[in-house]
């Protein structure tokens, strides 16, 4: 679920990566996901590499994440959360 107002949350802006990617995002939504990236290291990062991957596909689907990687990504946003405090 998407917030309408406010900042996005890390879960949020990995929920609507691909649709950044594929232009689909609202211009309101794509400044809110600039505006995060901006300020949050761990986005920034998991951000390029989904740019690297989609180079190298072409192109990306909603189901060509595999469900493992999108779960072992979530995992290692809770583990950096907690270690930033
Ligand atoms: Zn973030």
């Amino acid at each position: 679920m998407i917030r309408r107002r406010g900042p996005l949350t890390c879960i949020e802006l990995v929920e609507l990566v691909t649709d950044y990617f594929e232009g689909a995002l609202s211009r309101r939504d794509r400044r809110r996901f600039k505006r995060h990236i901006a300020g949050c290291d761990g986005c920034t990062a998991y951000v390029e590499q989904m740019r690297v991957t989609m180079r190298l596909l072409g192109h990306l689907r909603e189901d060509s994440l595999p469900p493992v990687a999108r779960d072992a990504l979530l995992h290692a946003f809770r583990d950096w959360k907690a270690a930033t405090g």
